[in-house]
């Protein structure tokens, strides 16, 4: 059986706001091979692609390990290996927020968080796994500019695979691990609003269920909408526990119509643009009951 790597990329504030020019760049490597674009001759030579969200990523995920030496990580804790204390503290505390907030996940193995050299192509970090745990965690920023950024949003990713014991949706997994990203919280909420008001957005249903990264950063901006406004409705656990139910079932429709009411995902996107359109804030939305 192919060992199927998966890798979730966080990407650079500035590629998020030069949009346009990555239209033909893949947000997951910064390499010119976008999915959408027409579609490559089939390779005979290759296995069935098991998820589409795996596409191409073994071949990326050894080029990203072969890339550079390895790095000795000196700092050894329970739930990862780091390269310094500042580094292991500052995870420890994301990782204890993550479970304060979500739920405490029943498995967990160790992985190692490396700290490597930006390389100039938009690409922030990623986190890879392979079924059963993570493989690596890689920032591409210093220390100083990932906490509360990049850092947070891998090591969100490396605890939402092992939370849901899952690779599920990437519209909600960068979601969710964009809403992490605290210091950049307000800035996003502004480049909605502007994409929002630009009619740049996608239908909801475009997005769910598509699991590849699409070519203007959709995927990041309405993930983290939407998740920001479902958890502004119920919270954060309230929030977990749907996403534990829809990992069980994988019923959209049905889960948000136990959870939040809506009866499908046209009505929860008709909410969520009156949430946008009335300036973004949690604290005015109805609570789920
Ligand atoms: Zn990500």
């Amino acid at each position: 059986m192919r060992r199927l790597l998966l890798l979730l990329l966080s990407l650079t504030l500035a590629a998020a706001l030069t949009a346009p020019a990555w239209a033909r760049i893949c947000p997951k490597c910064g390499r010119n091979h976008l999915p959408d674009l027409p579609k490559e001759q089939p390779k005979p030579q290759q296995p069935p692609k098991e998820d589409a969200a795996g596409e191409d990523k073994s071949k990326e995920a050894e080029a990203a390990q072969q890339e550079e030496p390895a790095v000795t990580l000196s700092v050894a804790r329970a739930r990862f290996f780091a390269p310094s204390v500042e580094v292991a503290d500052e995870a420890d505390r994301i990782l204890d927020r993550l479970e304060e907030r979500y739920g405490k996940p029943r498995v967990w193995h160790a992985f190692p968080i490396y700290y490597k050299r930006y390389k100039g192509d938009g690409v922030a970090g990623y986190t890879l796994y392979s079924q059963p745990e993570v493989k690596e965690v890689v920032i591409f920023e210093t220390f100083s500019d990932s906490v509360g950024a990049t850092l947070d949003h891998e090591l969100t990713h490396a605890f939402f695979f092992y939370f849901l014991n899952s690779n599920f949706d990437l519209f909600l997994n960068e979601g969710l691990a964009q809403n992490s990203e605290y210091r950049r919280r307000e800035s996003l909420r502004q480049t909605v609003y502007r994409r929002y008001s630009a009619e740049q957005f996608w239908e909801l249903d475009k997005l769910y269920g598509r699991n590849r990264y699409d070519g203007s950063l959709l995927i990041y901006h309405q993930g983290f909408s939407v998740v920001d406004f479902l958890i502004g409705r119920g919270g954060s656990l309230y929030f977990a526990a749907f996403m534990t139910q829809l990992v069980r079932t994988n019923d959209f429709d049905g889960c948000l119509r136990s959870f939040y009411g809506y009866k499908d995902i046209k009505e929860l996107q008709a909410a969520w643009h009156a949430y946008i359109e009335t300036g973004q804030n949690r604290a005015t939305l109805p609570a789920v009951r």
